[in-house]
């Protein structure tokens, strides 16, 4: 029962071979340059890393140079490649159109094409690898894990931006929130070691990475996120700008002028720690540079740790009462300051970190707790894990059709 999971980019394809037996992964690797030249990294665990130059014109070519290096003697870890029983796709964005984990067929190909619209920058190399699987696996069942997801649960009025309805129905301009599958592994975790019934919870799921959002979560179920119809919205990022007031968007046109794309990739790639410390888009170099004196990057980081702080204001609101807060992805998990710092100030609603649980925190699979035990908000680091997530689904509706 191997599960082979696929998250395609334009140029890169990260993938992880699972035995869901129990849920193990045998080997995860990266085909990196697709489309230029490329170079295939892969490890099987217990065996020595394998990394080669290999051409990949295209994705086709470079699921084809996966699945040769996973039934290599040497180094892989499968006999045949009949021993992959699906293969699971993440996709970023989908849309109206795709709401759940689904069995790939013509329709669903359809409806995948349809995100380009909105999605043009992921959808596209989601369809390559998509595409390159079938090709090379004609009789291997296909799922689309789909990271907007999860958040199809919100009510409209957390979803609708108060535009013309009818640019709504024409162009689908709506908050889908993002990191879907990770705001459900982490908050079904939470409610496990909560151990109150699901429909009574009431969490705040902070996934910090390069791009980060935060959700609120009522009853098991996403009721408001920070992403939006992009995953630019919300809380300052590593080099994406968050929230920012609109009117900055055509005055910055006008007098830089610059057109529309430049806008896009200035919001995305110019902005966030990076625009405001001028340093980097890591938090480790900018924690390195506030050490070293560098007030900007120290603004930086102040407000990352005041967005966050705001979100769980509103979200607390919003949820009515709050039972815990969870902490993950790169920053979340790594960042004991940002956890700390972002939290003070915030006892007279019952939440209270534990500073010395908090620095000892090490990352390990399991949840861990790091609110005070006088705290009436829980407060955990949990780990995500997307990829067995998107395994997890994968297997569950292969089973289905048999
Ligand atoms: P992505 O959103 O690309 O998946 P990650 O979840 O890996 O990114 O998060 C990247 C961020 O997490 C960076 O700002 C980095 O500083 C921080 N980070 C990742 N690993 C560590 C670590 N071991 N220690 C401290 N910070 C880390």
């Amino acid at each position: 029962m191997y599960v082979l999971v696929i998250n395609a980019g334009s140029s890169s394809l990260k993938y992880q071979l699972f035995d869901m037996a129990n849920e193990v992964v045998l080997a995860k690797g990266l085909c990196d340059r697709i489309a230029i030249d490329g170079i295939l990294t892969h490890q099987t665990y217990g065996k020595e890393k394998y990394s080669k130059e290999i051409a990949m014109p295209n994705h086709t070519k470079a699921i084809q140079a996966v699945l040769k290096i996973l039934c290599d003697n040497e180094f892989g870890c499968i006999d045949d490649l009949s021993q992959i029983v699906a293969c699971g796709h993440r996709i970023v964005h989908g849309g109206e159109w795709l709401t759940k984990s689904v069995l790939v067929d013509e329709k669903v190909i359809g409806d995948l094409e349809k995100c380009r619209a909105i999605a043009p920058l992921h959808t596209g190399p989601h369809l390559m690898g998509l595409r390159g699987c079938m090709e090379n696996m004609p009789d291997t069942p296909q799922v689309l894990v789909i990271d907007t997801a999860f958040h199809q649960t919100m009510p409209a009025h957390a979803y609708f931006y108060p535009i013309p309805y009818e640019l709504y129905e024409k162009y689908k301009i709506r908050r889908y929130g993002f990191h879907g599958t990770s705001h459900r592994y982490v908050s079904a975790k939470a409610i496990e070691y909560l151990g109150k019934p699901a429909v009574d919870t009431k969490i705040i799921t902070c996934h910090l990475g390069n791009g980060s959002s935060i959700s609120a979560i009522k009853g098991g179920k996403v009721i408001d996120t920070s992403m939006g119809f992009t995953p630019l919205e919300g809380i300052i990022m590593g080099s994406r700008c968050g929230n920012i007031d609109p009117a900055i968007v055509p005055f910055l046109m006008e007098k830089e002028n610059i057109s529309a794309s430049e806008m896009g990739v200035w919001l995305n790639k110019k902005c966030g720690f990076l625009g405001v410390s001028g340093v980097s888009s890591d938090l480790r170099d900018i924690d390195t540079a506030i050490e070293e004196g560098n007030e900007r990057a120290k603004l930086a980081y102040e407000i990352l740790s005041y967005d966050i702080k705001k979100y769980i204001g509103t979200y607390m609101a919003v949820l009515g009462g709050l039972d815990a807060i969870v902490f993950t992805a790169g920053i979340g998990e790594n960042n004991k300051s940002v956890r700390f710092d972002s939290l003070q100030g915030l006892e007279s609603f019952g939440i209270k970190v534990d500073a010395n649980k908090n620095d000892n925190f090490r990352n390990i699979p399991d949840p861990v707790e790091i609110s005070a035990d006088d705290s009436k908000v829980k407060i955990y680091v949990i780990p995500t894990n997307e990829e067995l997530v998107i395994a997890r689904d994968t297997i569950e509706l292969v089973k289905n059709v048999k």
